[in-house]
């Protein structure tokens, strides 16, 4: 599959779309702008790759609706050379989208077949995150913490006590924690032991599984 003229047509409209549902971050917009969504859809679905909707992945996963995606970006306030934890690498297109703000994203995957398509996509892509790593997100990576801010891209139940450990002091976490529907829910890091919630409306996602499959 190739990216065409008539796919960045698609992406300015997807792009504007999303201004309209209220996100503002200009850098975000942007990324949104340049990332070629239907490169991370089976190409059945490249027709449909820049519409503001969830699609089917491997391993009975799904790709982040666009506006979910953004949402979540613009409330991680992303600068350059942050380091970023992401649970829940999926398709790689949230990765992509934090790597192209300039962050070093390190992402975990529990599903062993996404693990290895997206590791294969993103650099023939030219998207290289600083580490993918094949394993259980409810544990993060303590090898690499502490991060400056962490993504959960699933729905998890609870809050994992690990990923609140590994984020820095004056860090976000942004979660979705909800069994059937979520609230996107964000954490501030104030100090060693307390955190500031702040919560952001429903949201629906897979869920956040424990082990690797
Ligand atoms: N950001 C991805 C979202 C994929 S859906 C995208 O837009 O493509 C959520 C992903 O979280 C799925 O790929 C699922 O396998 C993964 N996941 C679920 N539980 C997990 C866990 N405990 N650790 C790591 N990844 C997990």
């Amino acid at each position: 599959m190739k990216d065409t003229s008539k796919h960045q047509g698609l992406r300015n409209q997807l792009a504007k779309q999303l201004e309209e549902k209220g996100i503002t971050d200009k850098n975000v917009l942007d990324a949104i702008r340049k990332i070629p969504r239907h490169l991370f859809l089976n190409s059945s679905f490249e027709d449909f790759a820049y519409q503001d909707k969830a699609f089917p992945i491997a391993a009975n996963q799904t790709i982040s609706q666009p506006y979910t995606v953004a949402f979540q970006t613009e409330l991680l306030q992303v600068k350059k050379d942050d380091k970023i934890l992401e649970i829940g690498t999926g398709s790689g297109y949230q990765t992509a989208v934090l790597v192209t703000l300039g962050a070093k994203v390190y992402s975990v995957e529990r599903q062993n077949e996404l693990f290895k398509i997206t590791s294969t996509l993103l650099p023939k892509l030219g998207i290289r995150p600083k580490h993918l790593s094949f394993g259980d997100g409810y544990k993060g990576l303590p090898n690499f913490a502490p991060f400056d801010s962490i993504i959960v891209t699933a729905g998890a139940p609870i809050i994992p006590e690990a990923l609140m450990a590994q984020l820095k002091v004056g860090g976000r976490l942004v979660i979705p924690v909800g069994e059937n529907e979520q609230v996107m829910t964000m954490l501030i890091r104030k100090n060693e032991r307390q955190f500031e919630k702040h919560e952001f409306g429903d949201f629906r996602f897979v869920p956040l599984l424990q082990d690797k499959n």
